[in-house]
C-alpha cells in the first residue's frame, strides 16, 4: 500500500509510545528498522497514480514490466504448461524439492548457461531460488550480511537490490549509469566509491532499466575493475538473449577468469512466467576465490525455502532448446515496440531517448520540465499523464534519476502507438507557446 502521511503519523506516534515507558499492554511490538521507514517504493507510488488515474478511457499499463498478460507474448509457449501439468499430475514432485534445488533442474540451467560458453558452469554451480529475486535476496544477505559491508548498485536501478542490501544490514552504494554513453557503467566513479568493505558489484545486462546490452569490451572492463577492487560481479542476466537491433548478449562469466561471477537468471521474462516464482543463482569462479560464499549460500538455502516442486521438474522442459519460435516471436515483438516508441517519442520536444533500447523490455526518458506547462517533475509529469491520458509510466525518482521516466514496451504495438498518441496530446497541451516537436530529429 502507498505510504500515506497518515500512516507516517501514527507509526510515529506509536515510536513515541514505544519509547516513553507505557505500560507493557501498550508497547508497540518493535520491528527491523530497515522495514519501518516509509519510503518510496515502486508499489506505494504506482499504487498513488493508480488512484489518480482518469476514467474516461481504458488504462494502457507502462509502468510495471509484465508482458505474460498479454496473449501475442505467449504463443508458442504451451509447452510450458504442459511441462508443469505434467508433473503435477505424475505425483513424483509432491514432495519437498532438495534445499538447492532438484538435480535435473540444476543441471538444465548448467546446461544452458554452459552451451557455447568460455567456462563450464557444473551443477553444483547452480542454486535454484524463489524468482530472480529470491536470488539477489539469497546473495545480498551471504554477501551483504558481513560487518559494515556495502554493495556497488547501478543507477538508475533495479528497487530490490537497495531494499535486500537495506534488510542484510549492507550499505548500498550507486554508481552512475551514463545516457550519453549507452547507459554504460562509470568505472571510474565505481572504483572511487569502492573501499575495503565493498563486498560485490551488481551488473545488470541487459538493462532495466534503460534497454542497454552491454558490448564484450565493457563487460571485459567491468571485470577488470572488479578484480582490481578484490570483488566479485553479481551479474543479474534476467533478461538474458531478449536483445534485437544487432545486438549480443554475452554473459558476465564469459570473463569469470578475471573476476569472480555470480550470475541470476529466472523464467519469468524470458518466458513469460512470472507468476512461477522460478530462478537460480550460478557461480563461475575458475580461480576459486568464493569458496566461503558458496559455502555461506548452501547454509543459508539449507534453511530457507525454494520453488515449487512442480515448476523445478518442468525446468529441463522449458529450457531445452527446442523453442525457437516462441522465443523468435518475443523477441520480434520487444524489438516493433521499442523501434516504435524510441521513434514516436524522441520526436518530442520536451522528451529525450539517448539510446535505442536493444535489450530488455524497458526504456528510460528524459523529460524536459521547462518546456511543460505546470509540470516541476517527474512525479508530476506521471501523475498528470495518467490523470488526463490514462497511460501509466513509473517516475524515474523511484529508481535513482529524477526528471525521467522508465517506459516498459512489453505490449503489443499497437497499444505503444496509441500510449505514445496519448503522450503526444498531453505533451501538446502542456506545450502551449513553445512548440511541440523537435525541428529535426536529433541523432545519437
Ligand atoms: C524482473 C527482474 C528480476 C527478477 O524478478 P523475478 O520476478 O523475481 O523473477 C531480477 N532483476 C531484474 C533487473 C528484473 O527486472
Amino acid at each position: 500500500m502507498a505510504p500515506t502521511a497518515q500512516a507516517a503519523r501514527a507509526e510515529e506516534q506509536s515510536c513515541k509510545a514505544n519509547g516513553g515507558g507505557g505500560g507493557v499492554g501498550k508497547a508497540a511490538v518493535r520491528c527491523h528498522p530497515a522495514l519501518a521507514e516509509h519510503k518510496a517504493s515502486i508499489r506505494g507510488v504506482v499504487g498513488e497514480l493508480l488512484a489518480s488515474a482518469g476514467k474516461s478511457r481504458s488504462l494502457i499499463s507502462l509502468g510495471v514490466g509484465d508482458a505474460s498478460s498479454h496473449a501475442c507474448f505467449r504463443r508458442g509457449r504451451e509447452f510450458a504448461a504442459e511441462a508443469v501439468a505434467e508433473s503435477a499430475r505424475s505425483g513424483a514432485f509432491d514432495c519437498y524439492a532438495p534445499s538447492y534445488g532438484f538435480p535435473a533442474a540444476r543441471r538444465a540451467v548448467a546446461d544452458h548457461l554452459s552451451a557455447g560458453a568460455r567456462h563450464r558452469t557444473r551443477d553444483s554451480d547452480v542454486f535454484m531460488t524463489v524468482g530472480g529475486t529470491g536470488a539477489i535476496t539469497a546473495i545480498t544477505t551471504v554477501l551483504g550480511g558481513a560487518p559494515g559491508a556495502n554493495i556497488l548498485l547501478p543507477r538508475p536501478g533495479f528497487a530490490p537490490y537497495e531494499a535486500a542490501c537495506e534488510i542484510a544490514g549492507a550499505e548500498p552504494r550507486f554508481y552512475d549509469l551514463l545516457p550519453r554513453h549507452g547507459w554504460e557503467a562509470d568505472l571510474a566513479g565505481v572504483r572511487a566509491l569502492a573501499d575495503g568493505a565493498t563486498a560485490a558489484i551488481v551488473v545488470i545486462n541487459p538493462n532495466n532499466p534503460c534497454g542497454a546490452v552491454y558490448s564484450a569490451q565493457h563487460l571485459f572492463q567491468i571485470a577488470e575493475t572488479a578484480r582490481d577492487l578484490g570483488i566479485p560481479v553479481i551479474a543479474d542476466e534476467v533478461y538474458a538473449h531478449m536483445v534485437f537491433g544487432g545486438s549480443k548478449f554475452v554473459p558476465m562469466a564469459s570473463f569469470a577468469h578475471i573476476a569472480p561471477v555470480i550470475s541470476i537468471g529466472a523464467l519469468s521474462k524470458r518466458f513469460m512466467l512470472p507468476g512461477w516464482r522460478l530462478g537460480w543463482l550460478a557461480f563461475c569462479d575458475p580461480n576459486g576465490a568464493l569458496k566461503h560464499v558458496r559455502t555461506a549460500t548452501e547454509m543459508l538455502l539449507n534453511v530457507t525455502s525454494g520453488p515449487a516442486s512442480i515448476v523445478q521438474a518442468a525446468v529441463p522442459e522449458i529450457l531445452s532448446n527446442e523453442h525457437r519460435e516462441f522465443h523468435w516471436n518475443v523477441v520480434s515483438l520487444l524489438e516493433s515496440a521499442a523501434d516504435a516508441l524510441h521513434r514516436r517519442l524522441n520526436k518530442i520536444e520536451a522528451l529525450q531517448c539517448y539510446s535505442k533500447p536493444h535489450g530488455s523490455m524497458f526504456m528510460m526518458v528524459e523529460i524536459d520540465t521547462s518546456l511543460l506547462n505546470g509540470i516541476t517533475d517527474d512525479i508530476d509529469f506521471a501523475r498528470e499523464l495518467i490523470k488526463e491520458e490514462c497511460v501509466l509510466v513509473l517516475p524515474g525518482s523511484v529508481i535513482g534519476l529524477k526528471n525521467w521516466v522508465r517506459i516498459f514496451f512489453g505490449a503489443p504495438v499497437s497499444l505503444i502507438l496509441e500510449a505514445c498518441d496519448r503522450i503526444e496530446s498531453f505533451c501538446r497541451r502542456r506545450t502551449g507557446q513553445a512548440k511541440l516537436l523537435k525541428s529535426s530529429s536529433k541523432k545519437f
